[in-house]
C-alpha cells in the first residue's frame, strides 16, 4: 500500500522490457542484409543507424506488416518478473504504438494477454508516458523516464540497461532481478 492507502503501482514498458524488439529487427535486418547481428551491435537508439540509415524506410515497412508486432518473442525470464512484481504491486504496461502500424495495438494487447495474462485494462497504448500516475516506471528509453520522472518526482524511474541505451543519467539497472529492488520500494 502506498501513502494514500491505493496499492503500490507499477509500469513497465514493452518492446526492450518485455518484448525483444531487437530480436525481431535482427530477422528484417538479415532478410534486407543477408546478414545477422546479435544484440550486442545495437548500441545506438535508432537501430538503422548501426545497419545503414538506407535500410530505415524498409526496416519499419517491415515493422509494421501485421503480424510482425504479435510474432515478437519475450525476453527469458520477463514472465517471471511480471509475475513477482504482481505480489507486491499492481501492475500496467505503458507501450508507444508504432506509428502507421494499423494492427499494431490490437496486436499489442493480445500478446500481453497471452504471454503475460494482462487484461486490457492494465494496457495504455501511448507514447505521453509522463501522463501516467504511479510509484514506479521502468523502461529501456532513457529520454521517456527523464520526463517521467520531471512529472512525478516522488516516483522510481528506472532505465532497464541495453546495449543501446548507455547514455542513460538515471537509475540504470542490469537484470530484472535488480529492477524489482528499485521498483517495489516504497515512495520518499
Ligand atoms: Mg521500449
Amino acid at each position: 500500500m502506498t501513502a494514500n492507502g491505493r496499492r503500490h503501482r507499477v509500469i513497465l514498458d514493452c518492446d526492450g522490457v518485455l518484448s525483444d524488439f531487437v530480436g525481431g529487427a535482427i530477422e528484417v535486418f538479415a532478410d534486407l542484409t543477408g546478414h545477422r547481428y546479435r544484440h550486442e551491435d545495437f548500441k545506438k537508439w535508432e537501430l538503422s543507424d548501426t545497419v545503414g540509415a538506407r535500410y530505415k524506410a524498409a526496416f519499419y515497412e517491415r515493422c509494421r506488416r501485421p503480424g510482425w508486432c504479435a510474432n515478437l518473442q519475450a525476453y527469458e525470464g520477463a514472465r517471471e518478473f511480471v509475475d513477482a512484481l504482481r505480489r507486491r504491486a499492481e501492475v500496467y504496461v505503458v507501450t508507444s504504438p508504432l506509428p502507421g502500424a494499423v494492427s499494431w495495438m490490437h496486436e499489442r494487447t493480445e500478446w500481453l494477454t497471452q504471454l503475460f495474462d494482462f487484461d486490457a485494462k492494465h494496457v495504455v497504448h501511448t507514447s505521453a508516458k509522463h501522463l501516467i500516475e504511479a510509484d514506479a516506471f521502468l523502461d529501456d528509453k532513457p529520454e521517456h523516464v527523464e520526463d517521467w520522472i520531471m512529472a512525478h518526482p516522488r516516483g522510481t524511474g528506472v532505465v532497464l540497461a541495453r546495449p543501446y541505451n548507455a547514455h542513460a543519467r538515471t537509475i540504470r539497472v542490469p537484470d530484472y532481478a535488480t529492477a524489482l529492488v528499485y521498483l517495489l520500494q516504497p515512495n520518499h
